[in-house]
């Protein structure tokens, strides 16, 4: 699904990312940890498409084709969803409405009529029993008012709703609360597919109790320095990332 090649990037020519290779094949969940300015928003922005980044060397795919010649927009229109790290506000605009607006926006783009009122809200219907979410959410200001576990169902409701290819997750468990862990976690096992994938990326172990990741890759310094399974997640909660700074160095 993402093939990512020696990727290198910089902002404003310092360099941040030195040479990332990735692949990530559908029905696979990885886990992206590292300390924090290693490098982790910056390529999940990246793979999204944000601007303001140098991409000096490396390809990124998706499907077969070249993500480096599309937009933010034409990578979401492929199915690449990547949650915020700071959820916006949009006082007045609800949580239907805003759903209802990326759905057609989506469907527009490929070519398809908007989604008939009826059909949209037996969707929301059924995702939001999935999810064991309450109605009243649906009539709330986007964001406004939320709290960190609202926000967290908010992007949980919108994936199941949107159903990406590939969902990208940045620090979902920061500053978060159990509860708000949990959400998450339960929204993630309950939506993922043999067809669909998940990048999770975190600087705490906690949220990877809840989710079991295929891979766990460690970024440290714009490198992925470490890749192994779940236990690679328990021995960095264990010791913390001193041990891997000291194999770096090596
Ligand atoms: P992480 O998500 O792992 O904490 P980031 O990707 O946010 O790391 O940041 C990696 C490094 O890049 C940090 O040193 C950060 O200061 C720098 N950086 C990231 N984005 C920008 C930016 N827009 N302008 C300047 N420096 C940036
Ligand atoms: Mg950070
Ligand atoms: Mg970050």
């Amino acid at each position: 699904m993402l093939k990512i090649k020696n990727l290198h990037v910089s902002v404003d020519d310092t360099p941040i990312l030195k040479g990332i290779s990735l692949e990530i094949k559908k029905g696979e969940i990885h886990a992206i940890m590292g300390p924090n300015g290693s490098g982790k928003s910056t390529l999940s922005n990246v793979i999204a498409g944000k601007e303001d980044y140098q991409i000096t060397q490396g390809t990124i795919e998706f499907e077969g084709k070249d993500l480096l010649e599309l937009s933010a927009e034409e990578r979401a229109h492929l199915g690449i969803f990547l949650s915020f790290q700071y959820p916006v506000e949009i006082p007045g605009v609800s949580v239907t409405n805003f759903i209802k607006t990326a759905i057609n926006e989506n469907r527009k783009a490929k070519g398809l009529e908007p989604m008939p009122a009826k059909e949209l809200l037996k969707l929301i219907r059924e995702r939001m029993e999935l999810l064991n979410m309450d109605k009243s959410f649906l009539s709330r200001s986007l964001n406004e008012g939320f709290s960190g576990g609202e926000k967290k169902r908010n992007e949980i409701f919108q994936l199941s709703m949107l159903q990406p290819k590939l969902a990208i997750l940045d620090e979902t468990d920061s500053g978060l609360d159990i509860d708000a862990l949990r959400i998450v976690a339960k929204g993630v096992n309950t939506l993922r597919t043999p067809e669909n994938a998940f990048l999770i990326i975190t600087h705490y172990q906690r949220l990877l109790e809840y989710i079991v990741p295929d891979f766990v890759h460690v970024l440290y310094n714009g490198k992925i320095v470490k890749t192994g399974s779940k236990d690679l997640a328990l021995a960095l909660e264990e010791k913390g990332y001193d041990w891997i700074k000291e194999e770096v160095a090596i």
